[in-house]
C-alpha cells in the first residue's frame, strides 16, 4: 500500500524504463503524460488504488510479424510488421499504420500511447492502437508497394476487424496503401467492412478524411488564437513537412487568409517569402502525391530558396505548424521561434517538439497546442468514417466538416477546462492529458482488473 500512496515520477519512470529498455520515444511520451497526471491522480485516489496509470502504460497486446515480399527484379525482401493494441477500454483499437525505415517498437508504442488519449479527447468511442513496418515506400514501384501491402495484410488480417481494431494511414501510408491493404483483407476474409479508414470515396471512405488532420490543426489554432482575440487571417505561418497533414494544413491556412512561407521534407525546406498560394499548392499536391518527388523541385520551379538538410524554424512567423515527424523541434528551435515572434504552435505531427522545446513554449506562455489535441481531427473523421460504414450511408462534405470543426472546438474546451490554473494562461499539455485520461480511466475502473 505504501508505494501506492507514494507514486512519484522518478520511481514510476524507472519502472517504465526497466520494462521497456531502449524505447526512448515511448519513455518520452509516458513521462510527459505522467507529469501531468500524477498530481491529478493524487487528488483522485480511486485511480491510484486501481493502478490505472501503470495499466494504461502497458499495451493490451503487441503483435510482431514477418513481412516477406518480392521486388520487381525477383529479389526477396524481409520487413518486420507490428501492431500495438494499446487500450480498448472505450472502443475498438484505432490508430494509423506507419511505413518508414525508422519504424521500431518504441516509436510505435509512443504513437499508440498518445493515440489512447487523443481518441478519448474526440469524444468518439475509439480505443488506441498503432502499427506499421520498417518498409520504405520511397523509390518503390506501385507493384512493389502492392506486393508489400498484400503480404503485410495477409498476417495483419487475423488481428483486425471493424469491431476489433481499425487501422488507418500515417507516414508512408496514404490512399494507395490503404487501397492495397483493403483489397487483400476483403479477398482473404470475403467481407466488405470498415476494417480500415482512409478508404477511397467510391469504396467506403468519408469525405474530408484526407483533409481532416491538417484542417483540424488549423481549427485548433483558430480556437487558441480566439482566447487572445486574434485570428488566423493575416498571420505568417511556417509549416514543416509536405505530406498529407502539411498539404491540408496549408490549404486551410490559405483559405483563412494566412501566408504560408515554408514546406519541407526529410531532405530540406523551401522558403517562399511571397507565400504559397492555391496554384503553388496544387503543384505540391502533384509533386508529392503523383510524381512522388522532392520538395527541392518546388524551389527550382518557383525560383525560391531551398535549404538542404535544414528545418524551417528559423524563419520568422506568427504561427508554426510542425507537420512532419517526432522531435523535429528542439530547444534551440523553440527559442528561435519565440524570439522571432511566434505566438502559437499547433502540432499536426505527433510529438514533434522535444520535452525541452515544450518547456520553452510553456515557459514563454505562447499558445502551444500539443499533437494529441491539435491533430485529433484525423482520427475524429476516421471515427465518422466508421459510423458511416456501420450505417452504410455516406454523409455530405458540409456535414462532416461541420462535425470536425465542432469536435476541435470541444477538444479545445476540454483543454481549457483541465489546463487552466486560474490565470488567463492555458497549459494545453496538462489539459489534453487530463481531459483524455478521465474517460478511459473511468471505463477501466468500470470494467474491473483487465
Ligand atoms: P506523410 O508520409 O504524408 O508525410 C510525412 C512528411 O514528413 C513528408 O514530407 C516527409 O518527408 C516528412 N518526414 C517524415 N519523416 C521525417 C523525418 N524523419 N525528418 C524530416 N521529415 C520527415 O505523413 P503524414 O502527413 O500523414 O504524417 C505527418 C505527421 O502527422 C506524423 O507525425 C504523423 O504521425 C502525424 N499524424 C498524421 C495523421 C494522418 O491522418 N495522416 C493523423 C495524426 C497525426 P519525406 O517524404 O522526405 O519522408
Amino acid at each position: 500500500m505504501a508505494d501506492l500512496l507514494n507514486v512519484n515520477i522518478n520511481d514510476f519512470m524507472a519502472k517504465i524504463i526497466a520494462k521497456n529498455p531502449g524505447e526512448s520515444e515511448f519513455h518520452q511520451a509516458v513521462q510527459e503524460v505522467a507529469e501531468s497526471l500524477l498530481p491529478y491522480i493524487e487528488e483522485h485516489p480511486k485511480y491510484k488504488h486501481a493502478k490505472i496509470l501503470e495499466r494504461i502504460s502497458e499495451p493490451e497486446r503487441i503483435i510482431i510479424f514477418r513481412v516477406p515480399w518480392v521486388d520487381d527484379n525477383g529479389e526477396i525482401h524481409i520487413n518486420r510488421g507490428y501492431r500495438i493494441e494499446m487500450n480498448s477500454a472505450i472502443g475498438p483499437f484505432k490508430g494509423g499504420l506507419r511505413f518508414h525505415p525508422t519504424v521500431n517498437l518504441g516509436i510505435l508504442k509512443f504513437l499508440a500511447f498518445e493515440q489512447v488519449f487523443k481518441n478519448s479527447l474526440t469524444t468518439l468511442p475509439m480505443g488506441g492502437g498503432k502499427g506499421g513496418s520498417d518498409f520504405d515506400p520511397k523509390g518503390k514501384s506501385d507493384n512493389e508497394v502492392m506486393r508489400f501491402c498484400q503480404s503485410f495484410m495477409t498476417e495483419l488480417q487475423r488481428h483486425v476487424g471493424p469491431d476489433t481494431d481499425v487501422p488507418a494511414g500515417d507516414i508512408g501510408v496514404g490512399g494507395r496503401e490503404i487501397g492495397y491493404m483493403f483489397g487483400q483483407y476483403k479477398r482473404i476474409r470475403n467481407e466488405f467492412t470498415g476494417v480500415l479508414t482512409g478508404k477511397g470515396l467510391e469504396w467506403g471512405g468519408s469525405v474530408i478524411r484526407p483533409e481532416a488532420t491538417g484542417y483540424g490543426a488549423v481549427y485548433f489554432a483558430e480556437e487558441m488564437l480566439k482566447t487572445r482575440n486574434e485570428e488566423i487571417k493575416g498571420k505568417t505561418a511556417v509549416v514543416s513537412g509536405s505530406g498529407n497533414v502539411s498539404q491540408y494544413a496549408t490549404e486551410k491556412l490559405i483559405v483563412l487568409g494566412a501566408k504560408v512561407v515554408t514546406l519541407s521534407d526529410s531532405s530540406g525546406y523551401v522558403f517562399d517569402p511571397d507565400g504559397i498560394d492555391r496554384e503553388k499548392l496544387d503543384f505540391v499536391f502533384e509533386l508529392k502525391n503523383i510524381r512522388r518527388g522532392r520538395i527541392k523541385e518546388y524551389a527550382e520551379h518557383y525560383g525560391v530558396k531551398y535549404f538542404e538538410g535544414q528545418t524551417p524554424w528559423n524563419i520568422p512567423c506568427d504561427v508554426a505548424f510542425p507537420c512532419a515527424t517526432q522531435n523535429e523541434i528542439n530547444e534551440s528551435d523553440a527559442k528561435t521561434l519565440c524570439r522571432n515572434g511566434c505566438t502559437a504552435v499547433s502540432e499536426g505531427a505527433n510529438m514533434p517538439s522535444t520535452p525541452e522545446a515544450v518547456e520553452v513554449f510553456i515557459g514563454s506562455k505562447i499558445l502551444y497546442g500539443p499533437g494529441k489535441a491539435a491533430n485529433a481531427g484525423g482520427v475524429a473523421v476516421s471515427g465518422l468514417e466508421m459510423a458511416q460504414n456501420s450505417m452504410r450511408l455516406p454523409w455530405f462534405r458540409e456535414e462532416v466538416d461541420q462535425r470536425l470543426k465542432q469536435i476541435m472546438v470541444n477538444i479545445h474546451e476540454t483543454c481549457v477546462k483541465y489546463g487552466s490554473d486560474g490565470s488567463d494562461f492555458v497549459n494545453y499539455v496538462k489539459g489534453a492529458n487530463i481531459g483524455g485520461f478521465i474517460k478511459v480511466a473511468d471505463a477501466m475502473l468500470a470494467q474491473g482488473i483487465v
